[in-house]
C-alpha cells in the first residue's frame, strides 16, 4: 500500500466526486470538476450552502446520481483532496489527486465551513480556547458545556472531554468568561511588562541552539563518513586484484547512497540556515501587543494546558511556527503571574471559592 501510494496510485476506496480512476491514477473529470470550482468559489465569495445546494439541484446537476445533500456539500468543501492533498497517517501525498481547487480557495472555503458548522452548534457563542486547550492531567482536549443556574441563568464552561468517563479526570470544570479573561489579561500583561528586546535575542538563541542541535546532519554525516570508508576499502581491494560481481554490484551500490546522502546533508544544512531574525520577531511581538483579546489569542496562543491551580500558556514565537518540531526541547518560559480569582466549580448549590492560578507563559 505504502509503495502504491509514493507510486501516487489510486490507494482504493471510493475516488471523490471531480475524479475517476484510470490506469491506477487519479485524473480529473472535467465536467464534474467545473461543479466542484463553482462549489468552493461561490461559497469563498460568500454564497451560503444551502442557496448553491439548491441552486444546483434546480438545474438538475447530480452527485453520483442523486440530489446533491447538505451532509454531502459540507464534506466536500473540507476535503484537501481537491487542494491536491492526500493524508495517511502523518504522511501527506502531493502525488495521488491532482488538484482542482487553488489552495487560497480551499483554505478560505474550509474555514467558512467549519465556522458555520460550529456556529450552529453553539449558537452563536464564541469559545476563544476552542481547539486549543488541553487538560494538564489527561492530556484530552478541553472543550465546552453549559449548565443553567437556580436563576435560570445559562452558564458556560470549559470541561475536559475525559471528565465522565470510566477513568474520570481530576480537572475541575472552569466558567468560559473566567478562564478567558484569566488568560488574556496574563498575555497582555506579558507583553507590555516583558523586555520584548531580550525576550526577541531569547527566542533567537533558541532558534541557534535548535538549529546546532542537529542530530539528523549528524546521523546523515556519520552515514557518509561509513559510506567513503567501505567505497575505499572495496576501491583497494580492487585494486589487489579482487573483483567479482558482488564487489561491483556492491560498489555501485554504495556510490548511489554516497550520492543520495550529499543531497540530504545539503538540504539539512539549508534547512539549519534558515533562520528567522531579530526584526521578525519584534514585529510579530509588536503586532501581537496591537490585537483585540479575541484576536490575541487567535494570532499569539497556541495552546493552552489547564490544570486546577496553574496554566500553561504556550505563545507562537512567529506567526509561522515550524509545526514539525518536537516542543519539549524548543520552548521556554519568559513570563509568570499568579492571580487569584473567585471560581464556582460548577457544583450544585456550592459555594464560590478563591482560586490562585500560577500562569506560566512558553515560547
Ligand atoms: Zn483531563
Amino acid at each position: 500500500m505504502r509503495e502504491t501510494r509514493s507510486k501516487g496510485n489510486f490507494p482504493g476506496g471510493t475516488v471523490m466526486y471531480g475524479y475517476r480512476v484510470v490506469d491506477k491514477k487519479v485524473v480529473i473529470h472535467e465536467d464534474e470538476a467545473q461543479i466542484v470550482r463553482r462549489i468552493f468559489t461561490d461559497y469563498a465569495n460568500g454564497k451560503p450552502g444551502n442557496v448553491i445546494i439548491d441552486e444546483l439541484n434546480e438545474q438538475g446537476v447530480l452527485y453520483r446520481g442523486k440530489p446533491f445533500a447538505k451532509t454531502t456539500f459540507y464534506r466536500m468543501v473540507v476535503s484537501e483532496k481537491y487542494a491536491g492533498i492526500f493524508r495517511h497517517g502523518d504522511e501527506i501525498y502531493t502525488n495521488i489527486y491532482p488538484a482542482i481547487v487553488p489552495m487560497e480557495i480551499f483554505e478560505i472555503v474550509r474555514e467558512k465551513a467549519e465556522k458555520n458548522k460550529y456556529g450552529k452548534h453553539k449558537a452563536g457563542v464564541c469559545y476563544l480556547f476552542k481547539n486549543k486547550l488541553t487538560c494538564g492531567y489527561c492530556g484530552r482536549p478541553v472543550g465546552s458545556g453549559s449548565g443553567t443556574s437556580k436563576s435560570g441563568k445559562v452558564m458556560r464552561y470549559y470541561r475536559c472531554n475525559g471528565r465522565g468517563t470510566k477513568h474520570g479526570c481530576q480537572l475541575l470544570p472552569v466558567r468560559k468568561e473566567l478562564l478567558e479573561e484569566l488568560v488574556v489579561n496574563a498575555v497582555q500583561e506579558a507583553l507590555q511588562k516583558t523586555d520584548l528586546e531580550a525576550l526577541a535575542d531569547g527566542i533567537l538563541e533558541q532558534g541557534k541552539k535548535i538549529a546546532e542541535d542537529s542530530s539528523v546532519l549528524n546521523l546523515l554525516t556519520t552515514e557518509y563518513e561509513e559510506t567513503t570508508r567501505a567505497i575505499d576499502n572495496l576501491l583497494r581491494a580492487v585494486e589487489q586484484g579482487i573483483f567479482t560481481q558482488s564487489t561491483k554490484d556492491r560498489l555501485e551500490q554504495l556510490e548511489a547512497r554516497k550520492t543520495e546522502l550529499e543531497t540530504k546533508i545539503a538540504c539539512e544544512k539549508a534547512r539549519a540556515l534558515q533562520m528567522i531574525t531579530k526584526e521578525q520577531i519584534l514585529e510579530h511581538l509588536h503586532a501581537a501587543l496591537k490585537r483585540s483579546p479575541k484576536q490575541l489569542i487567535s494570532y499569539f496562543v497556541r495552546k493552552v494546558v489547564l490544570f486546577n491551580d496553574h496554566i500553561d500558556v504556550y505563545c507562537k514565537s512567529i506567526e509561522n511556527h515550524d509545526p514539525d518540531g518536537n516542543d519539549s526541547h524548543r520552548e521556554f518560559s519568559f513570563y509568570e503571574v499568579k492571580m487569584t480569582v473567585e471560581v464556582d466549580r460548577h457544583t450544585f448549590g456550592g459555594e464560590k471559592e478563591k482560586q490562585t492560578y500560577a500562569i506560566a507563559l512558553w515560547i
